[in-house]
């Protein structure tokens, strides 16, 4: 009963049904728009393919003339000759297979490149709300493996369905030109052959999908125990671990097993049904040859064009499951291709002018989802060049702020000027390109050091990253190692610390040089050496510069011009450090029970 309960499942989801892919327009016109580039190939790849097909119906004849030749002890040269053509045949068969499987092939890499291109040309033009909404492995995978199935589909199935299609009618034509009896009987057999296997395929889908999960589970607990080796360890938990692997492979063991005796068993009957088709053929055919209605040498040719149709409608199988594989896959594209930036420039946005850098935040108020408003009515205005500490419990606002300042999101209400410029009305590239932002936590690409600061204005010259690297205190750690600004950081390459990292960020942002600053302090303790090399590299970047920084150290709060405090979304007080300790609020608390231990360990070499 279960098992007919997921078969049912199974061809209900192959169908299209229970999955909740938007609605996107996959129609199969959209599809062969990217063929387009490469008709003329697509063309050749398709006559090759029906040249092909033609000669696959051409040779039984031909097999049928040898036979008839040999039987009736024809003079040598026909005989001669036949194999000669059949040799001719396999001949061409040969270069027109290779002339088709070069040209897909081509189609084949260049489409799935083109597709690609799109696909990330839209992926990075998303706004960043795109991104905190999905799983950054599922996108990936939708750019790798999606374009692979597409591009399967596109060529391989799409041809095939031509060719085997010109295959399955022609041999049906032949055969029932040579003996239309002996072909009713074949029309009554195919379709339970037909059936019989379709079944079959998707009883083996089904369980060996089924194996693929406890695999997948039993991958996790391997993963996991390497993982979190350290913590396995320290709990001495490895014991519970293996029992937790064992338990994961016998149910795999369980499953591989269900597939070991259902395929034992379905091969066993389908070999079977095979050969009671075969068997019930040529008894039919034999006693058609009996009755004098055939000859030998037809009924040869028959179980050639049998094998053809046979071969037919096993590949009508395969590709429907390739075509069902590759329509979510096409779903998953178009779904990115087809969305639209949240965030768009207005029709008629201009450039932003270059900014001098008075910032206006005008009784804005931020909502990530309807009605729960995490920023309310913040009314802040700073002057160009100004610095100013953002400030406040976790949860407050600060980041949310932050991010209304690149446009990386709009104000649910409210506007910010820059300039005087209402943002939401230029270019945001424009406005973006005049924004320094350095993260809390800073990623560098896989490449090298000096490939990583050069982010920051991709024409700098040599120099002028030496000059950025040396203003972020970066230049010194950077040529102790032995490839200097040479030397590959990321994944295959040197591991920077945290503080390394953040004064490469630094770095970066001094070649950009923009007008106005975001720094979002790193919150992970540096040791003390390191936070000085960094202090001193932030206060040189925020020279001159409008900077608001979310703050978390007491040498950055110290060095910025007014405090704003955010309670809750709501801008609760400003002013300087002084005042607002004065005025006991609280920033006083916060300053209290986050930066008092600070203080004295700052003040205990002048106590000694
Ligand atoms: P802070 O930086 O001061 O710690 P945030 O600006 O990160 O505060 O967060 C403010 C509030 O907004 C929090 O309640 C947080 O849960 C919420 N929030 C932050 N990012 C998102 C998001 N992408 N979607 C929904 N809510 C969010």
């Amino acid at each position: 009963m279960k098992i007919f309960k997921r078969l049912n499942q199974f061809i209900r989801r192959s169908l299209g049904y229970m999955d909740d892919l938007p609605d996107v327009n996959v129609s199969m016109g959209r599809l062969l728009r990217y063929l387009k580039p490469y008709w003329v190939r697509m063309v050749v790849a398709i006559i090759t393919l029906l040249l092909g097909s033609a000669l696959t119906l051409a040779y039984p004849l031909i097999v049928r003339d040898v036979i008839d030749a040999v039987v009736e002890s024809d003079t040598q040269s026909r005989f001669g000759e036949l194999i000669i053509l059949l040799l001719g045949i396999f001949a061409l068969q040969s270069i027109a297979s290779a002339i088709n499987s070069y040209n897909l092939g081509y189609v084949g890499e260049h489409l799935v490149i083109d597709i690609r291109r799109e696909l990330f040309d839209k992926l990075i033009a998303q706004s960043v709300y795109f991104f905190t909404e999905r799983h950054s492995g599922e996108l990936i995978s939708r750019v790798s493996n999606d374009t692979e199935q597409l591009r399967s589909v596109l060529t391989d199935s799409i041809t095939r369905l031509i060719s085997q299609t010109l295959t399955l009618v022609g041999s049906l034509i032949l055969m029932t030109l040579i003996n239309w009896q002996l072909m009713v009987f074949i029309v009554i057999v195919l379709p339970i052959v037909g059936v019989a296997s379709v079944g079959y395929g998707y009883v083996m889908r089904l369980i060996s999908t089924r194996r693929q999960d406890a695999k997948a589970a039993s991958s996790v607990v391997v993963e996991e125990s390497v993982s979190s080796v350290r913590i396995v360890k320290s709990f001495a938990r490895e014991a519970y671990q293996i029992e937790r692997f064992q338990r994961a492979d016998a149910h795999l063991l369980h499953e591989g097993m269900s597939l070991v005796r259902l395929s034992t068993l379905f091969n066993a009957a389908m070999g079977f049904i095979m050969s009671l088709a075969t068997v019930g053929f040529l008894w039919f055919g034999g006693r058609q040859v009996l009755a004098g209605n055939l000859e030998v040498s037809e009924l040869v040719a028959f179980l050639f064009y049998g094998a053809n149709v046979a071969g037919g409608i096993a590949t009508y199988i395969s590709i429907y499951g390739a075509f069902q594989a590759a329509i979510g896959a096409t779903r998953r594209i178009f779904e990115i291709i087809d969305a639209q930036p949240t965030l768009r420039d207005l029709p008629n946005a201009q450039p932003m002018p270059p900014i001098e850098g008075h910032l206006l935040i005008d009784h804005v108020s931020f909502a990530y989802q309807t009605g729960v408003f995490v920023l309310k009515d913040i009314v802040l205005e700073i002057q160009a060049g100004e610095s100013l500490a953002l400030v406040g419990p976790s949860g407050a606002g600060k980041t949310t702020l932050f991010n209304l300042i690149p446009r990386f999101y709009d104000p649910t209400e409210g506007k910010i000027f820059i300039d005087g410029v209402d943002i939401a009305t230029v270019q945001q590239i424009s406005l973006r390109a005049q924004i320094g932002l350095v993260p809390q936590d800073t990623h560098l690409f896989s490449g090298r050091i000096d490939e990583n600061i050069r982010f920051g204005r991709l024409d700098a010259s040599k120099e002028e990253i030496i000059a950025a690297a040396k203003a972020a205190n970066a230049h010194d750690f950077i040529m102790s190692f032995p490839d200097g600004y040479r030397t590959v950081v990321g994944e295959r390459g040197v591991k920077l610390s945290g503080g390394q990292r953040q004064r490469i960020a630094i770095a970066r942002a001094i070649l950009k040089d923009p007008r106005i600053l975001l720094l979002d302090e790193a919150t992970s303790s540096l040791d003390s050496e390191s936070e000085a090399a960094v202090q001193d590299a932030l206060n040189r970047l925020m020279k001159g510069r409008t900077t608001i920084i979310i703050a978390h150290r007491l040498s950055t709060i110290r060095a910025v011009d007014r405090i704003a405090v955010l309670e809750e979304g709501r801008l609760v007080e400003l002013g300087t450090h002084e005042a607002l300790m004065a005025k006991e609020g609280l920033y006083a608390r916060l300053y209290r029970m986050q930066f008092e231990r600070e203080v004295v360990s700052e003040e205990k070499p002048q106590v000694h």
